[in-house]
C-alpha cells in the first residue's frame, strides 16, 4: 500500500516524516500520475485558500475529486480536514464533501491563537493524545454517520466517516504516532483501534445542533462511505 501526500503546500514533510517512523511506503503527490499511484491520500494542514487555488491551477481538483469518488482512504488534518468537508464557513463555500461535517475556519482566534492541549475524551487507545492547534478550525456539525474519535474543549477534534478521516489538529507535528498509525490501520483495512474496543468511561458525547452525534465509544466499521 503506498500513501500519498499532497504536497502542494504546507506541512506536508512532517507527514511524510511520521509515515516514514511507522514504516509505511509514501510519497509527495504534486501531480495525476503521483495521485492515480496512491492507494490513500494525506491532505495536510496549511492555508486552504491556497489549497484550492493550487488545485486549480495545476488541474488537480477534478482527478482529486475522481480519485476520491472511488471511496480511497483519505485523511485530512487543518486545512485538509477543511477542504474534506461537505460545508465550509468563513467565508462559506461547499468542501469536497467526502465528510458530512460543517468546519468553520480560524474558529480560534489568529496565529497568535494557537495552543497545545490534550485530549479530554478520546476513543479507547488515544488517551493522553496531546493536540496542537495552529489557526484551527471547529467542527461546527458532524453527520448522523461520523464518528468523534476525540474531543478538546467538548468539541468533536478528530473524526472519521467510512474510510474518511480528518483532524483540527496536527498529529504531525508531535511525536506520537497513534494517529497516523490509525489511518494506516484504516487505509489497510485491518480492524481499526479507533473505538473498536470496549467503550471508553470518559466519553463525553458531542451534542450537536443538526446531528445526533456519533459517541466516541461505539464501535467502528470499517467500510465504504
Ligand atoms: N487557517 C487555515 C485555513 O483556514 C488552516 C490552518 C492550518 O492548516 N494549520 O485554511
Amino acid at each position: 500500500m503506498h500513501i500519498g501526500v499532497l504536497a502542494l503546500q504546507g506541512d506536508f514533510h512532517a507527514h511524510l516524516t511520521q509515515l516514514q517512523r511507522l514504516g509505511a511506503s509514501c510519497g509527495e503527490v504534486r501531480s495525476r500520475v503521483q495521485l492515480a499511484r496512491a492507494d490513500a491520500l494525506v491532505i495536510p494542514g496549511g492555508e486552504s485558500t491556497t489549497l484550492w487555488r493550487l488545485l486549480e491551477v495545476l488541474e488537480l481538483e477534478q482527478p482529486l475529486r475522481a480519485w476520491l469518488a472511488e471511496g480511497k482512504p483519505v485523511f485530512g488534518t487543518c486545512a485538509g480536514a477543511i477542504l474534506l468537508a461537505r460545508e465550509i464557513l468563513g467565508p462559506d463555500r461547499a468542501g469536497l464533501g467526502v465528510l458530512d461535517i460543517s468546519v468553520r475556519r480560524n474558529a480560534y482566534g489568529r496565529q497568535i491563537d494557537s495552543f497545545l492541549a490534550p485530549a479530554e475524551s478520546t476513543a479507547p487507545g488515544f488517551e493522553g493524545l496531546e493536540c496542537l492547534f495552529i489557526r484551527a478550525p471547529v467542527f461546527e456539525r458532524v453527520g448522523p454517520r461520523v464518528e468523534v474519535l476525540a474531543e478538546v474543549g467538548g468539541r468533536p477534534v478528530w473524526v472519521r466517516e467510512g474510510r474518511a478521516m480528518a483532524a483540527t489538529f496536527h498529529p504531525e507535528l508531535t511525536h506520537d504516532l497513534r494517529v497516523h498509525r490509525a489511518f494506516l490501520e484504516l487505509a489497510s483495512g485491518s480492524t481499526s483501534s479507533c473505538g473498536s474496543s470496549a467503550p471508553s468511561a470518559t466519553v463525553t458525547p458531542y451534542a450537536s445542533s443538526s446531528a445526533p452525534s456519533a459517541s466516541l465509544a461505539r464501535s467502528v466499521s470499517v467500510g465504504g462511505r
